[in-house]
């Protein structure tokens, strides 16, 4: 009798230490989910066969300092709260607003002279999405991408369509002189005479006319406070593509892809490869179901592009703040701020 009140008493305290010590783990670990305290994000400008652009020192230069002014707003927006979603879109619309990357401002043209814009923002945590292609006067077109987002019940919205929806909720609208670039339109002229003298010469000449060209397309990802990744992209596209033509970068799971579950990607290259491989939505599914790490997932599959016939790069973050850069150029304007507060910029391999 003595050893069975003896071992009741010992079990109710056992049972009243584990609630002790149960209850403020609980708390504790909603907390923390609550306020991680560690954001971190990565950008990129696009990836191409960069050491042939002869980028002057001064060029470069300018190259650093707006990647390094956009990691250093979307990262002050993080810390004071914001999340993902927002500071990709602030990032974004500093690198849209630069002349140097092939989105907003300084976009290529179309083979009939005209900029034709998409975008696409996709939120980690509740897997919603919006995106836009083929926009022509829309200054920002990540801004018009994150309302699809938010106020519409769609995720695509393509040309007119997406202009009426950008004009219904008052975003601002820009002439489309206002994308004219004196480099974009000599790039335009020189893609043009490259596939004469590729139809001319097709005989003599094996190098793919695409292999000096760089994808400036730019991408964020964003790991907020709240311990939620988001991912944006925004582009003009291809310099010369046919009109109405439409590239990874506005699809989700090609070249824009976040679920908190496994990791938000941004991807650069040739969209018609991203698009057939995927290649965004595979860098999830492999870490989902073959539980690889972030790196692995990213280097398999541009490894994958590679193999395909393809070129470009990616960016992606999760939610543990491990950031992954992987391309397969000889380089990509990239860069981070990690969950250290490091910052870094780098274009070449
Ligand atoms: N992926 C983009 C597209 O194909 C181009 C780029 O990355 O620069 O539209």
């Amino acid at each position: 009798m003595r050893t069975l009140c003896f071992s009741l008493l010992l079990a109710l305290l056992m049972i009243t230490a584990c609630k002790d010590e149960g209850e403020p783990k609980v708390a504790k670990s909603i907390e923390s989910m609550k306020n991680k305290g560690l954001p971190a994000l990565a950008i990129h400008g696009g990836a191409g066969n960069l050491k042939k652009l002869n980028l002057t020192a001064e060029e470069e230069a300018e190259y650093h300092r707006v990647m390094k002014q956009a990691l250093e707003t979307g990262y002050a927006l993080l810390k004071e709260g914001k999340s993902s979603a927002e500071a990709v879109v602030a990032v974004i619309s500093i690198l849209e607003d630069s002349p140097l990357f092939n989105a907003g401002k300084g976009a290529v043209f179309n083979h009939d002279g005209v900029n034709e814009l998409d975008a696409a923002i996709m939120n980690g945590e509740s897997l919603d999405c919006g995106a836009i292609a083929g926009v022509k006067r829309i200054k920002n077109p990540i801004h018009l991408a994150k309302l699809v987002m938010d106020s519409s019940k769609y995720v695509l919205l393509a040309g007119n369509g997406a202009e009426d929806f950008a004009s219904e909720n008052g975003v601002a609208f820009v002439e489309p002189s206002y994308f004219f670039t004196e480099h974009r339109w000599k790039q335009l002229q020189e893609a043009k005479e490259e596939k004469d003298m590729k139809l001319d010469h097709s005989g003599l000449n094996n190098t793919d006319p695409d292999a000096e060209k760089k994808f400036g397309t730019v991408g964020c990802v964003a790991l907020d406070i709240y311990g939620n990744i988001a991912a944006g992209t925004s582009t003009g596209g291809l310099t010369n593509k046919q009109y109405g033509r439409i590239g990874d970068s506005p699809l989700i799971g090609a070249g824009t892809y976040a679920n908190n579950a496994t990791c938000a990607v941004s991807c650069t290259g040739k969209g018609e490869d991203f698009i057939k491989l995927s290649v965004a939505n595979d860098i999830s599914s492999m870490i989902k179901y073959q539980g690889i790490s972030l790196d692995s997932a990213c280097t398999s599959a541009v490894q994958k592009v590679k193999d395909f016939g393809g070129r470009g790069g990616c960016i992606a973050i999760n939610t543990n703040a491990d950031i992954a850069f992987a391309f397969t150029t000889t380089g990509m304007f990239r860069g981070y701020i990690n969950a250290q507060g490091i910052l870094k910029t780098d274009i070449y391999k």
